[in-house]
Formats: C-alpha cells, structure tokens, sequence
C-alpha cells in the first residue's frame, strides 16, 4: 500500500532577493530594493510543484531551526506536502542571496547550511518513506552520499528520478538507477565533460543514455524536450507561450514528470503533461508562486 504518490529528496532554501540598478564593485556598497523573502531550494520547489498538481508527495530534506525553516515548513504544509521527513537543525536553514539587476540577469550566492548536513544516515532512517512511495526523486544540492544511499535503500519495485542540477560527476551506481536522468542544456553538457559531442541535443541524450541510465531527458526550454530510451529518441514539443519569468521551469517539469510515472503513464507522455506544466509555470513570476494546479495545466492552450 502506497502512501505517497512522491518522495522527493533534497534542498530547501531560503531565497533573499533584492533588486538593484547594477552590482557593486569589490568594496563598494549599493542601495537596492526592498528585501523579498521567497522558500525555495529543487527539492522544497519539486514536492511544491508535485503537491499542487494533486500528488500525494513527502519531503526528505533538512531545514535549520530558525525562521526561515519555519516559512519553508509553512509553504509546504500550504501546498499539501507531508513534511514529516522534513529533519530540523543542526546548522541554519541553506540560503539563496539573489541579487537582480536592471536588465533582468541574476547573480547567486549559495550557502548551503542544513543541506549540507542531510547525511546518509538521514537517508537510510528514512526507509519507512522510500517503501511508501512509488517514485522517489532526487538533485544535487545535497550531498552525493546521502543521493549514493538513496539508491541504495530503495525498494526493487521504486521508481528512481535524478534531476541532476547542479551537475556532477555521478557514480556508476547512481547513473544505473536513474529512470530517468533529466538534465537542462547545460547540465547535459557538463555531464558530458569535455567529450566532442557537436551540438546536437539527440547525441547528448543518446551518449547520456550510453553511460548507464534507464532513460534520458533533455528539457530545451522553448524547443521542447527530448526523451532518449531504448526505444530511441523521441522530441516533445513546447506549448507556444511567452514567457513571463523562467524560473522554476525545470523544478515544475520534473514534478510534473515524476508524478505523472507514479500514475504508470508511459515516459514520452509522463514528459509531454510535463512540457504543459513547465509552459505554464514560466507565464506566471516567481519560483513556487508560478506552479500551476492540474486545472491551470488542463486550461492552457496547446
Ligand atoms: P531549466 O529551468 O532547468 O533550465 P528548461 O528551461 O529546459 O529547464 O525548462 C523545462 C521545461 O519547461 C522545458 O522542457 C519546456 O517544456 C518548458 N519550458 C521552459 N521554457 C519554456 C518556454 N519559453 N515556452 C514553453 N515551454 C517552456
């Protein structure tokens, strides 16, 4: 018997953003906007976007004791995730500073705190969660080990999604369970390193799935995705929409797709429902503020 539809596994942060005209230069002070306090992190964002499509979704994660664990706490109880496996202490809640200039570009300091301190052990304490799930995901903004003992404590018939952001080196172990492996652009080609791969996204899927996975996606943002098995490649197209704010997209899409294989679909379509969500997701602001409901995915123009 299945309690969970979804157990996601990984980062949650406290996002601090602040406007600004420009950046400073070293020794240099600016004054910028108001001071926006968003929860955020892949993990705390992926069991969001999953909850509020209607999947029954938990949480392994570590938050400090602090209040900014308690606003990421708040969100995800508000969105319907079950934080029982939500752990508390042990360092600050990981935090996300965010400076925004004028023309719209981003620049990011991490500090990645009670993230830092989810261990394997966590992982292997958690093994009530894993056998209730059908479909575990995990990122990388946690550490290795702790994704290491995730795959291995997981149930034979449990399903396994790595959404390899940030990218890394990953083990053979971890690659092998992987169904699937889904990278952005850029992450697909870090993990590719610096092999002569030409610009085609189908060969990175292709020597991506070479290198152990059970299957592949590559989300291309505005073009789509494309998902690589032993089938071979098949493209999803994007909705045509314009884009409002791109963040979340991919947190949105791999939710989406996670929840859709829980249900038993097929992966080319688990990733075409997933396309919808991530198209909806970039027409509203923000990170978790910008996930649509299944009603908002239904009602969006194909
Ligand atoms: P990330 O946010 O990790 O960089 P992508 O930008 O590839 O990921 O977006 C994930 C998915 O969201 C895409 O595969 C696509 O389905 C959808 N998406 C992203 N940007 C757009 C867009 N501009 N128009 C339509 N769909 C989009």
């Amino acid at each position: 018997m299945y309690g969970y539809d979804l157990l996601v596994v990984g980062s949650a942060n406290a996002d601090l953003v602040i406007g600004v005209e420009r950046r400073p230069d070293p020794g240099e002070t600016v004054l910028g906007s108001d001071l926006a306090v968003h929860p955020g992190g892949k993990g705390a964002n992926q069991a969001v976007a999953a909850a509020r499509l209607g999947a029954r979704t938990a949480l392994l994660a570590r938050v400090g004791d602090d209040a900014h664990g308690r606003l990421l706490l708040d969100s995800l109880r508000g969105a319907g995730v079950d934080t029982v496996g939500v752990l508390v202490g042990g360092a600050p809640t990981g935090v996300a500073l965010i400076t925004v200039d004028s023309g719209g570009d981003n620049a990011i300091v991490v500090s990645p705190g009670a993230n830092g301190l989810l261990t394997p052990a966590d992982a292997r304490a958690a093994t009530s969660l894993f056998h209730a799930s059908r479909v575990v995901s995990a990122q990388l903004e946690i550490p290795l080990e702790t994704v290491v003992d995730v795959v291995r404590a997981l149930p034979p018939e449990t399903r396994f999604v790595l959404n390899a952001s940030p990218p890394r080196a990953l083990p053979a172990e971890v690659l092998a369970a992987c169904d699937p492996l889904i990278v952005n652009e850029h992450e697909a080609r870090v993990l590719l390193g610096g092999s002569r791969v030409g610009e085609d996204p189908a060969d990175w899927a292709r020597i991506l799935l070479a290198k152990g996975p059970r299957a592949v996606v590559v989300t291309l943002g505005a073009r789509g995705a494309l998902v690589a098995s032993r089938d071979g490649v098949a493209h999803v197209p994007a909705l045509d929409v314009t884009p409002v704010d791109t963040t979340g997209a991919g947190d949105a899409f791999t939710a989406a797709l996670a929840w859709r294989l829980s249900r038993g679909e097929p992966l080319v379509e688990a990733a075409a429902y997933a396309a919808r969500v991530g198209a909806a997701t970039v027409t509203r602001r923000g990170a978790q503020a910008s996930f649509p409901t299944a009603r908002d995915v239904a009602a969006a123009r194909s």
